[in-house]
């Protein structure tokens, strides 16, 4: 029997090359393919007879038999087009398909069609464009319903989920609801079965309605649940202080090349005067890209260090972890500590040493400290009970801080981040130049290009981004790949890198020492440089397809240059160029604030388009709208009504389970 935990080759019409494809998008048990939610949903539900058919723009099914089905190859386009002619009762309606030739043979005159599509003008004829098809005898799975659409993805099409899920419903059944008999009453909620059900093939949309606010109820107390038994394990463990060293902190400063800002050395108070107490220190430090957090954490290790306790620095990928170790090494050294960096592929420095610096896999290894006090965390996940178990020693837990460059308004981190306590670096270093920042049309480019030559001329770098690694033949949006070529004809006699996810990790390490040794003149990168790449010397940030990105991602990536007395420059310039997408971007080259940058941003394009990095950073939520204070105050509600009944959640293990497992999310590109 399949259940939900089956391997997905136990579902009927699903073959190894599909399969295959499923698992790039991790998917790779039913239960995965469950829990791959539509993006969107079209309502289908009614069937339009052909004489009210107009060129509206709108997906319409008809109810039809074909003639004249006829397959020839375009004339000048060298296309293989499909024609038909459709009858209902009502009328008649010319029909077109492009490049499926198959189409001749497995459509049949005389059969019942249900074709779902939009009409057009073409030739002057109304004619049905591409419609999908499906035979009326056979129960539809993309028309006559509310219909959902999957998140594009490549190859496979939302066509091919709707067809693989429709088969789910017996599977789904059998799914167990982890969520409390009680609080699925007191608030109101439909079954996890049944909203999963709804979720792919809504009833209607009052069903698909109440599947939503479930799911999004189950996303919000799962992050208080975390949150709250966080709160309430640190409660009950004790930290061993960090004394507080002030005489060090003040010779460390002085050797500093540059003063402190205030917010920076704010911070580093809140933290020193943390790290004091037995109260395990659980603070997260929030400062805009540039605004210098990594000096503050080191200085807190390099206390702890003082005090003879370990400390350890986990970033988001290799990349990031390697650029730490790089920049904190010789600082570490320069006061008679040791540094390490432990990675998959990179193994440096003693394995006794009073810093250590890896990804977030540095924690569920087993490399063994003898005397770890400070985790840091930056850009990743939260920290839960269970990663905090396992450090723990004699009831002690080590002190924790997290990092982000996310702006999140403080009102909503203290109800995101109950257990957390916040300090805020606002300002950026003084002396720093704010970064030009131009939006261009895509004709404009070479302005761009003239000033990439001159600051390479000036024996400065720069930074091209595309949104994607190859070139898609869906969107026709540059590529890392291609512009890369193109860069490389555009500048013969400049030194230009690649750098992008699909890399070896090796690789990638290569092209960015490269890069940071003045090895390369231009970068050609994907966003997988985005979060806390620190490159100096580089001046010049050029955007391509920018329209892909949000504001604020936008400023994460303008917040790669401008890092040092140097004047910088930032171009964005979209694919196309286009006037609501222009004023957007003229918006962006006249802000320099993220705080101010992530709120437009929350206005104009909702809360999931810009802190889609932040989500995946600390929890990934589908459905539910973090900036809504009131469902995350009832999930909150609800979390501590569970965990007063059940401390540890024992009593509700498959709860349990669903919390562990989402407290720790894997950062992807
Ligand atoms: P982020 O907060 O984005 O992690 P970093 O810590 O990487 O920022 O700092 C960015 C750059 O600014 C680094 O090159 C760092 O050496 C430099 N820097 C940090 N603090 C100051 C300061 N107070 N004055 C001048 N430069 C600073
Ligand atoms: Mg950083």
């Amino acid at each position: 029997m399949v259940t939900p935990v089956s391997k997905l080759d136990q579902l009927p019409r699903i073959g190894p090359s599909l399969s295959q494809k499923l698992a790039t998008l991790g998917i790779l048990t039913v239960e995965d393919l469950i829990y791959y939610f539509p993006r969107a949903w079209e309502d289908l539900t009614q069937l339009t007879p052909i004489s009210h058919l107009i060129p509206d723009g709108q997906k319409r099914t008809i109810r039809v038999k074909l003639s004249g089905i006829n397959t020839f190859r375009s004339p000048y386009k060298k296309m293989m087009l499909t024609q038909a002619i459709a009858t209902d009762p009502s009328g008649t309606l010319p029909v077109i398909w492009f490049n499926q030739p198959y189409l001749r043979t497995t459509l049949k005159t005389g059969n019942e069609y249900l074709l779902t599509g939009k009409v057009e003008k073409r030739s002057g004829k109304l004619t049905l464009v591409s419609p999908e098809i499906e035979r009326a005898s056979e129960v539809p799975v993309h028309s006559l319903r509310i219909v959902p659409i999957y998140p594009e993805s490549g190859a496979l099409s939302s066509k091919i989920f709707r067809r693989l899920c429709a088969n789910l419903a017996p599977i789904i059944r059998q799914v167990e609801d982890y969520l409390p008999e009680s609080i699925r009453k007191e608030y109101n909620l439909v079954s996890l079965p049944e909203a999963l059900l709804h979720l792919h093939f809504p009833a209607s949309l009052e069903f698909l309605q109440s599947a939503k606010d479930r799911l999004s109820f189950d996303e919000l107390l799962l992050t208080q649940l975390s949150v709250q038994s966080v709160k309430q394990f640190l409660q009950s463990t004790k930290a061993e202080p960090i004394p507080q060293e002030i005489e060090f902190i003040k010779e460390i400063l002085e050797k500093l090349p540059y003063k402190l800002t205030v917010g920076q050395k704010k911070a580093l108070w809140e933290i020193v005067q943390d790290l004091s107490d037995t109260k395990p220190t659980n603070r997260l430090l929030e400062g805009d890209v540039g605004s210098g957090k990594t000096i503050v954490i080191t200085i807190s290790m390099l206390v702890a260090a003082k005090n003879k306790f370990q400390s350890a620095l986990m970033a988001p990928t290799e990349v990031l972890a390697y650029q730490h170790y790089q920049s904190i090494q010789p600082l570490v050294e320069q006061f008679g500590f040791s540094c390490r960096l432990h990675t998959q592929s990179f193994q440096l420095g003693p394995e006794t040493a009073d810093i250590t610096i890896g990804t977030h896999a540095l924690i569920q290894e087993s490399i063994t400290f003898n005397n770890l006090n400070l985790v840091i965390v930056d850009e990743q996940h939260r920290f839960g009970v269970e990663q905090r178990e396992k450090l723990k020693k004699k009831g002690i837990v080590p002190h924790f801080i997290s990092l982000t460059a996310t702006p999140i308004p403080r009102s909503l981190a203290l109800t995101l981040f109950g257990d957390l306590d916040l300090s805020v670096i606002s300002e950026k270093p003084i002396g720093r130049k704010p970064i030009i920042t131009r939006a261009l049309t895509p004709q404009e480019h070479g302005s761009a290009y003239k000033l990439i030559q001159q600051e390479i001329n000036a024996g400065r770098q720069a930074f091209v981004i595309t949104p994607l690694i190859l070139e898609s033949d869906r969107l026709n949006t540059k590529s890392a790949e291609k512009e890369f070529k193109n860069i490389q004809t555009l500048f013969p006699h400049a030194r230009v890198g690649l750098l992008h996810g699909r890399l070896t990790t090796e690789k990638k390490q290569l092209v960015m020492s490269a890069f940071k040794n003045k090895l390369l003149d231009i970068l050609v990168a994907t966003t997988v440089i985005e979060v806390g790449v620190d490159i100096p010397n580089a001046t010049v940030m050029l955007i391509e397809g920018a329209e892909r990105f949000g504001l604020a991602q936008l400023h994460q990536l303008r917040g790669r240059v401008g890092r040092s007395m140097y004047q910088s420059y930032c171009f964005v310039v979209p694919t196309e160029e286009e006037e609501e997408i222009m004023k957007r971007l003229q918006i962006f080259a006249q802000n320099t604030d993220g705080f101010k940058l992530a709120e437009m941003d929350l206005q104009m394009r909702g809360p999931g388009s810009i802190f889609g990095k932040m989500q995946s950073g600390f929890f990934r939520y589908r459905l539910a709208d973090w900036t809504d204070a009131r469902a995350i105050k009832q999930a909150q509600e609800a979390a501590l009504k569970i965990l007063a009944e059940s401390p540890n959640l024992d009593k509700y293990p498959s709860l349990k389970k669903k919390v562990t497992i989402e407290n720790v999310t894997v950062h992807s590109e």
